[in-house]
């Protein structure tokens, strides 16, 4: 039974919203922190919401195989480290990863049992005003972000679970429906 949970959808679509209130409601649910080369954005923190490594030193950690997968995206790069993984479930408790979607194309090559959902826009234009409203990137850098969303979407198809990310407390419902389930089946094999 699923262990770790994938959330992958383009910039903007509510991943991290959905996350944040996926863990309000099942606790026991750990977020595993990436690493990443983009500075931090104002309020964001070295090691809650990233680990903000130079070009080198994420560099380095590729070659000793620090992480379980990596990718670039919008001239950045992004990844998951393998001690934050295994920290989690070592202690037993199941995690979500919030990633690109290279990133989980990567988790379902070398962990098939993981759970990826795919969390999807209303449309094009409701992806722009959420990057717009959320107010955390320049405009050059929501347009290189919106470019990227386009292949993105057309890869959406690859994923066993589609939400559409409408009305939020609705998508929250769906959402935790998909991970209980896992979990409870965990539980009841246990
Ligand atoms: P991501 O983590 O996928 O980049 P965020 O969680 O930061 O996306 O959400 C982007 C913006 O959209 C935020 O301002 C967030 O409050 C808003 N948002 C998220 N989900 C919804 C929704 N269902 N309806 C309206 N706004 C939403
Ligand atoms: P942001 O710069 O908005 O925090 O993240 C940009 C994109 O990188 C988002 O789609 C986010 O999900 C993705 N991302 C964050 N952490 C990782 C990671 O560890 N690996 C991969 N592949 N993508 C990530």
């Amino acid at each position: 039974m699923a262990r770790v949970f994938v959330i992958t959808g383009p910039s903007g679509v509510g991943k991290g919203t959905l996350i944040r209130r996926l863990r309000e409601t099942l606790p026991e649910l750990r977020l595993s922190v990436s690493a990443t080369t983009r500075p931090p954005r104002e309020g964001e923190e070295h090691g809650r919401d990233y680990w903000f490594l130079d070009d080198a030193e994420f560099a380095r950690r590729v070659g000793e195989g620090d992480f379980v997968e990596h990718a670039e995206y919008a001239g950045r790069r992004y990844g998951t480290l393998r001690e934050e993984l295994d920290r989690h479930l070592g202690e037993g408790a199941p995690v979500v990863l919030e990633i690109e979607v290279q990133g989980a194309r990567q988790i379902r090559e070398t962990m098939p049992e993981a759970v990826q959902v795919f969390v999807v826009p209303p449309s094009f234009e409701v992806l722009q005003q959420r990057l717009e409203t959320r107010g955390t990137d320049g405009a050059d850098t929501i347009a290189r972000r919106l470019e990227v969303s386009r292949t993105e979407l057309e890869s959406q198809h690859e994923f066993d679970h589609r939400i559409v990310n409408d009305d939020l407390e609705a998508t929250v419902d769906e959402l935790v429906g998909i991970v209980r389930a896992q979990l409870d089946g965990a539980a009841a094999q246990a």
